[in-house]
């Protein structure tokens, strides 16, 4: 047995035999060709772009079918590309001036894009990167007569393993035939994350070359919850993950019934749970999982899905469209959270040396005013008639919240004077996710209508752990006192104030924290919508008075090992109370 660690990128477990999605590899033909010849390997170049766009608008439309026209979007980011002037220009470019074949001046200009790119490094660019070399590649082919190979050519249910996988390879896959992805490249935010979660496929990305080293037919075991893979697993691990897999399934019927009951204690107290989202995909799952709504609506997925910004309009109606699937429920909308670890290459926000630190949400978005003010005019809009709030990500200051405000307020103004509907009273809150938010919450409370607490940032600054770092991922400690004490005073600072304080960082999902934020006294929980019941069923079990004894408990203890001690001795204590009663947790 040999463990990887990788990204988890999406959830869920699998066992089973490894495919590997190698490309062959298609060589570049380069010939010196006649003046004579220019045209002719000019329309064998247009020739060879409209058969790859009609072979990508079938995999488009596949994708629309299975998953609804934004998953297609993806797809339409490499058409796009198709188009690109400059690639376009560069091709017919070489053909004329230096003489040579279009596969030649093609692939040249294609390696030059993809220097540029592999330059910036990391993020979104690099996703980038293997869009453009998918699309090299299903052109060369049609240049050769050569079809792109279907790539699902096995016929038992295998974890696919690749370098990368481009969008386009992912739709194409026969989804009964695939029980999970695992990469070397790609993190979170890349296509094939997105697409896997969307699937409901579990992913592992970030393998950082073991994926593609591992033989077709070795057996692997995927955890995509926590990002490893087992590769030969022994029978007692196979039998830990099939167990899990099934677990999930069991748990997850079986709290079916607490769909359409509220999170309210046995003494009376209601806490709202809502959901997280990336993309609209994932709403029916929101609303399966009886969410009262999106408390995080990560905006910026939406923009990674299209090659340029969305227009005004498009958003409007993106939007809107999400806001009529909850019929009514209110679902924040957190504007662009660029920079980090979240990078897009058309959006300008560039590598940087300590990108945490860097160029980030409303930092971004305050420097790109026009961008900025775009989204909050569609968010007003498309409110218009639905209970949509906006959020803000990475305020560290009065400042910066008034700053955002000031766009609001002239977002209003201009949609007032154009005579265009738009919702005059929406919420504005923000996310405290920084320390420094955290130490003036009772400040930034007083001019915004909510606090929602990102405590995979906050968790992140306030004790000094890159998130993506694998290394000091060991530091991730939600039980931490600093993060108990800084959760506590910024719930005690907002109810002060008068707001409501929730929380929609990963901490959330975690069913051992479930009291504590029940008694660190959140009144609005957000998370991923699978974790939903679990978490709503522990509090439905779970009276105020003994949530708030446990985070008593908690705070009084010096360091994060002793928190987890006690609270794992509490949890256990409280599963065979429980199973005494005959309704175990
Ligand atoms: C957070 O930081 O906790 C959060 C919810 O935002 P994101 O994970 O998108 O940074
Ligand atoms: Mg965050």
């Amino acid at each position: 047995m040999r463990e990887l660690n990788g990204i988890p990128a999406a959830p869920g477990y699998a066992v089973g035999p490894v495919r590997q999605l190698r490309r062959t590899t298609i060589t570049i033909p380069r010939r010196s060709i006649a003046t004579g010849d220019v045209a002719t390997e000019r329309t064998r170049f247009e020739e060879a772009v409209e058969r790859a766009r009609g072979e990508l608008t079938i995999l488009r439309d596949k994708l629309a079918r299975e998953l609804g026209a934004d998953e297609a979007a993806i797809i339409d980011s490499q058409l796009l590309m198709l188009e690109d002037e400059l690639i376009w220009d560069s091709t017919l470019s070489r053909i004329r001036t230096q003489l040579v074949n279009a596969e030649a001046a093609f692939a040249r200009a294609i390696g030059e894009l993809v220097m540029q790119f592999d330059g910036m490094q990391e993020g979104a660019l690099r996703e980038r990167i293997a869009d453009l070399r998918d699309l090299e590649d299903r052109v060369l082919r049609s240049l050769q007569g050569e079809p792109k190979e279907t790539v699902t050519d096995w016929t038992v249910p295998a974890v696919v393993a690749a370098r990368d996988l481009a969008p386009s390879e992912t739709a194409a896959l026969d989804r009964e035939l695939v029980l999970g992805f695992i990469t070397d490249e790609g993190g979170s935010t890349s296509h094939v994350a997105i697409l896997a979660r969307s699937l409901g496929i579990p992913a592992v990305c970030g393998l950082g070359g073991d994926a593609s080293k591992l033989a077709d037919d070795s057996l692997v075991a995927v955890d995509g919850n926590v990002g490893r893979v087992i590769c030969d697993p022994d029978q007692t691990t196979q039998e830990r993950l099939q167990t899990l897999k099934h677990q999930q399934i069991t748990v997850s019927r079986k709290l079916d019934y607490l769909r359409d009951l509220p999170a309210e204690t046995p003494d009376g107290h209601r806490v709202r749970m809502m959901a997280n989202i990336e993309l609209p995909v994932e709403l029916d799952e929101a609303i399966a999982r009886g969410a009262e709504g999106i408390g995080l609506l990560r905006t910026e997925y939406l923009y990674f899905q299209h090659r340029d910004i969305p227009t005004e309009e498009d958003q409007v109606k993106l939007y809107a469209r999400v806001l009529q699937r909850m019929a009514g429920k209110p679902v924040i909308f957190r504007t662009l959270d660029v920079g980090g670890d979240k990078v897009s290459d058309y959006l300008g926000a560039k590598r940087e040396y300590n990108p945490f630190l860097g160029w980030r949400g409303i930092r971004f978005s305050l420097s790109n005013r026009s961008l900025f003010k775009t989204q909050i005019r569609a968010i007003y809009r498309a409110a218009a008639d639905g209970e949509g709030k906006i959020m803000f990500p990475m305020i560290t200051g009065v400042e910066e919240l008034r700053a955002a405000l000031e766009i609001c307020a002239e977002a209003r103004d201009e949609l007032r004077g154009e005579g265009r509907p738009y919702r005059s009273d929406m919420p504005v809150g923000i996310m405290v996710e920084t320390p420094s938010a955290a130490a003036v919450a009772d400040l930034l409370a007083r001019e915004c209508d909510f606090l929602s607490i990102g405590s995979n940032d906050l968790i992140q600054y306030t004790l000094a752990m890159d998130r993506g770092n694998r290394r000091v991922s060991y530091l991730y400690r939600p039980l931490h006192p600093a993060i108990l004490r800084t959760i506590r005073h910024v719930v005690d600072a907002g109810h002060a104030a008068g707001v409501w304080v929730g929380l929609c960082g990963e901490m959330g999902s975690e069913t051992r924290l479930a009291e504590v934020l029940l008694g660190l006294g959140l009144d609005e929980i957000s998370l991923h919508s699978a974790a939903l019941p679990k978490i709503k069923q522990v509090i439905r079990w779970t009276e105020l008075a003994e949530a708030r004894r446990v985070v008593d408990g908690l705070l009084d203890l010096p360091t994060a090992d002793e928190a987890d001690a006690w609270l794992a001795d509490y949890v256990a204590a409280r599963k065979a109370r429980r199973e005494q009663e005959g309704s175990s947790p």
